[in-house]
């Protein structure tokens, strides 16, 4: 995950040899991209998603992580025919956190398959409160969603919880502070919290 650095953590990336990086916003990764020119990972849209942004992320973004809910999967249908995404679930089922109820996920599967999109797997972010318990409660579950609708993929574990990702079967870890350090520039994105 390279949200929050400025490019040359996207070139690091690149050097380190990193299958993908991560990013955010909107318009943080579109600027961060251009300076950084055509030699980066593959890009990974994680985090939320307005739909009016997808026109003009789609020739920067490889794989679409953040769809949770029907009018996303449309417009992307819409904008990048056969665009590459995971369905985003709110497994946790915390208020304010993104992602789409457990119980949504095969109809948001259904409805971007039937479009054409190619749906990669389920990514979730464990609980807030970072308890191991609820986490591999949490990540189970996601693993199990994604087993029962034939996804081979789950997007799960970062820094703080990637070892309890790794053990529940996650096939994609987004890994940012324990790659790169703490993010530094909270002042210059304000969106980064
Ligand atoms: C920032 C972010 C990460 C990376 O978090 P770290 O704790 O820095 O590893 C992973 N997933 C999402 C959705 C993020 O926003």
């Amino acid at each position: 995950m390279t949200k929050g650095f400025g490019s040359e953590v996207v070139a690091l990336a690149q050097r380190l040899g990193c299958d993908a990086i991560g990013e955010n916003y909107a318009q943080e990764v579109q600027s961060k991209i251009a300076e950084v020119g055509t030699h980066h990972p593959p890009v990974h849209f994680i985090g939320r998603l307005q739909s009016n942004k997808i026109r003009s992320l789609a020739g920067v973004v490889a794989v679409w992580q953040s769809i949770d809910r029907a009018s996303l999967v449309d417009e992307l249908a819409k904008r990048v025919p056969g665009a590459r995404m995971f369905v985003q679930v709110n497994a946790t089922d915390e208020v304010d956190k993104g992602g789409c109820r457990s119980e949504d996920v095969a109809s948001l599967v259904r409805r971007a398959r039937d479009q054409g999109l190619l749906v990669e797997g389920v990514m979730a972010v464990g609980p807030t409160s970072g308890d191991p318990v609820a986490t591999r409660r949490a990540f189970a579950s996601v693993r199990r969603m994604a087993d029962d609708l034939g996804l081979e993929g789950c997007s799960m574990g970062m820094s703080g919880d990637i070892d309890i990702a790794l053990e529940e079967g996650t096939t994609l870890v987004r890994v940012g502070t324990a790659l790169f350090g703490e993010r530094p520039s909270v002042s210059r994105n304000p969106e980064v919290i």
